[in-house]
């Protein structure tokens, strides 16, 4: 790679790790790492404690309305180094990983004036190179010239029981059938929506993490990496 700071655009099927890998590869080369899936989620945030989306129904005329007052933003917390998800003045990192918001942001993020206002935010962030971006479009949309695609996955069965490990970890009281329901659900949304729907980018490299420890993945984004 001969020291040259390169995009490496992250995308994939829900719960696969994405973000836990982006942010590792990010750490040990030194590179910003953006989670793009959590400004989609704090768009949702918004929504829902504005009462623009119920039950998975956008109201969208209130969300068109209300789009130039969500302001949507990355600040560093000093107490773990991570960039922490802002909305409005307030740290959210925790509020948006709730289920209520993961039943709720793939009708959100289908909309098209969200997606044009969070991709050109996106697209500003990657100006300097040296990032690691995780998300569902970004090898195909925010950076389709990105020096290195990764496309992940895994089977439903291991990414839903590593979902619901972390949220009952955290205290969120949540069913194992109402987890893997979601991220089914979310799958299904993304893959077919008519704006910019997760598929694999024809140059982007397969992960299946089924089977894989975090050491075994991390090595192998490396490898691809040294390879660029
Ligand atoms: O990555 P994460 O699971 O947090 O993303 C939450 C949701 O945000 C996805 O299910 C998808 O609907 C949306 N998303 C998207 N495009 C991205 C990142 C996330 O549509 N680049």
């Amino acid at each position: 790679m001969n020291g040259k700071k390169i995009i490496i655009a992250i995308d994939g099927h829900s719960s696969c790790g994405k973000s836990t890998v982006a942010r590792e590869i990010a750490r040990r080369l030194n590179y910003i790492f953006i989670d793009s899936g959590a400004m989609y989620r704090a768009v949702t945030l918004y929504c829902l404690r504005n009462g623009i989306v119920d039950k998975g129904v956008v109201n969208h005329a209130a969300l068109i309305a209300d789009l130039g007052k969500i302001k949507v933003y990355f600040k560093n917390n000093p107490s773990n180094n991570h960039n922490d998800i802002w909305l409005n003045g307030e740290n959210v990192e925790d509020e948006i990983r709730l289920l209520e918001v993961s039943q709720n942001v793939s009708p959100v993020a289908a909309v098209a004036e969200v997606r044009h206002l969070l991709v050109s935010l996106q697209q500003e962030m990657g100006n300097t190179k040296g990032i690691v971006m995780d998300g569902r479009d970004i090898g195909t949309v925010v950076f389709p010239e990105a020096e290195l695609k990764i496309f992940m996955t895994a089977q439903p069965d291991v990414r839903a029981q590593r979902r619901f490990d972390e949220l009952t970890a955290k205290g969120e009281k949540v069913s194992y059938d109402e987890i893997r329901a979601n991220i089914l659900e979310r799958d299904r949304y993304d893959e077919t929506r008519e704006q910019s729907p997760l598929r694999k980018a024809d140059d982007a490299i397969v992960l299946d993490n089924s089977a894989m420890t975090r050491k075994e993945q991390l090595d192998w984004v490396l490898n691809h990496v040294s390879k660029v």
